[in-house]
């Protein structure tokens, strides 16, 4: 890498560069590495080595704690790294390390193609598809994570290796859902599908506290719903949005909105045909930067009675949503991948999100009570909604037979724990 690739303090775009999704993000590294490809990411890594400097690896920046950011270390920024390569013929996509989702879901949809992305179109695919990666498409083609088919990596000793079901297939286990522990991922081989490019939003808000026998319908309903319906809630400043997203012929979804009418009266209906573009982007304002975050995250093997209890009785300041799995997610083996909690019928995830500093500890505080409100009925949690939840947190996120394997392989691939900004599988030494 020249040295022009390097950005000190008080460099332009020194700042810009060191700014994440989470405003209360501000640290400050002692470098910052805008990596353009494979042998660039090799020369980071050896020069923080050598330097003593920790490694953070920045693909979208949408750590909810900045995971991506080290103080005084070596910020491996892969943003530069945007790309995203698709042969329609074969049903194939080759993205660069520092993408995000939308470039990739704008390289498809072109074709009529896609594969399972999150909601969230600024959200980095690294992160993102280390961890697991949830979306629209998983209940029909799987979690971005197991349609991933091959992945070249930077080791922590430099070494620049393949992984897939026949190169490394340890290594390429622990790649989808052991998160960045493992090394820097500069490309990623999808599987597409063909999507086609509508899709159908279906939402009904009931005043909260009249919601119960609603989002218990609501939950039962999802239990029984094809896989093209992925249902979805929102509970939010007194309302409960109960609702479900279909990707695919519009008519189809609307005939089965039908069922929602066994919910009752909704204060309010709205349905939404949109281009899956445009779903993939919907949120992307609502949840845009620049605003002060906390995030906690729970599964739900079930929606029981009493956590559907708990979720009414959230904070109202403090947004709670949950958003249904099962479907192709529950069919692949739970030894074939490392993402763990393949059984979940729900994820659930607590964001606050505000502006003023002085109010950090309040909202901290409040995200956290409504949280704990539903941890008696969770049954672990997703690598990727983890924020400060530390070791505990990464227990919640793996069995314990899979932290073990994770543990060996982190042993075998870096035993120093080069790549520790991350939920991190320590090993066994350390
Ligand atoms: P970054 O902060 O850039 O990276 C996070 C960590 O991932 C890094 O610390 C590093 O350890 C690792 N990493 C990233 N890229 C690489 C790479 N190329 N090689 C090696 N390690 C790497 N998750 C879902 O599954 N579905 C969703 O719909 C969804 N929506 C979200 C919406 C928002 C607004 C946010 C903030 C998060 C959302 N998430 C979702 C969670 C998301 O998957 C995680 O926050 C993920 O870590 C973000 O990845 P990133 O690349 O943007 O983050």
């Amino acid at each position: 890498m020249t040295d022009a690739g390097f950005l000190r303090p008080g460099d332009d775009g020194y700042d810009e560069a060191r700014q994440v999704w989470n405003a209360m993000v501000d640290r400050r590294p002692a470098l910052i590495a805008r990596c353009h490809d494979v042998h660039d990411v090799v020369a980071a890594v050896a020069m923080a080595r050598r330097e003593g400097l920790e490694i953070g690896v920045r693909c979208g920046g949408h750590s909810v704690v900045g995971l991506a950011v080290p103080e005084g270390g070596l910020m491996i920024d892969l943003t530069p790294m945007g790309e995203v390569r698709v042969d329609p013929d074969r049903r194939r996509a080759w993205v660069q390390g520092g993408a995000l989702l939308g470039a990739l879901d704008a390289a498809t949809q072109p074709y009529g193609l896609a594969t399972t992305a999150g909601n969230v179109s600024h959200t980095g695919v690294g992160g993102l598809t280390l961890g697991g990666g949830m979306g629209w498409l998983a209940r029909e083609h799987g979690l971005t994570c197991d349609n991933v088919v091959s992945i070249q990596l930077v080791t922590a000793c430099g070494d620049v290796v393949r992984a897939s079901t026949e190169e490394n297939p340890e290594l390429f286990w622990g790649l989808r859902g052991g998160g960045g522990n493992f090394g820097i991922v500069t490309e990623f081989e999808f599987r597409l599908h063909d999507t086609g490019t509508r899709a159908l939003s279906v939402e009904l808000d009931f005043p909260v506290a009249d919601a119960e026998s609603a989002m218990a319908r609501w939950r039962d309903l999802s239990a029984a719903a094809p896989r093209r319906a992925t249902y979805a809630a929102t509970v939010f400043g007194g309302i409960a949005t109960l609702g479900f997203v279909w990707v695919g012929d519009p008519e189809e979804g609307r005939e089965h909105a039908r069922g929602l009418e066994l919910l009752g009266r909704p204060l309010q209906r709205r349905v939404v045909e949109l281009s899956y573009l445009d779903l993939q982007r919907r949120e992307d304002s609502i949840e845009g930067h620049a605003l002060r975050r906390y995030w906690k995250g729970h599964y739900f093997r079930d929606l029981s009675d009493g956590a559907v209890e708990a979720l009414l009785a959230h904070d109202p300041s403090v947004a709670a949503s949950v958003q249904a799995y099962g479907g192709a997610i529950a069919e692949v083996p739970d030894d074939a991948t490392a993402f763990s909690h393949r059984q979940t019928a729900f994820e659930y995830v607590g964001a606050a999100r505000w502006t003023d500093p002085a109010e950090d500890a309040i909202r901290i505080a409040t995200a956290r009570e409504s949280a704990a409100r539903l941890e008696p009925f969770a049954s672990g949690a997703y690598v990727n909604a983890l924020g400060d939840d530390g070791a505990a947190g990464v227990r919640r996120a793996y069995s314990a037979p899979k932290l073990a394997r994770l543990t060996a392989l982190k042993d075998a691939v870096d035993p120093d724990n080069v790549f520790h900004l991350n939920q991190n599988i320590a090993p066994s030494g350390a």
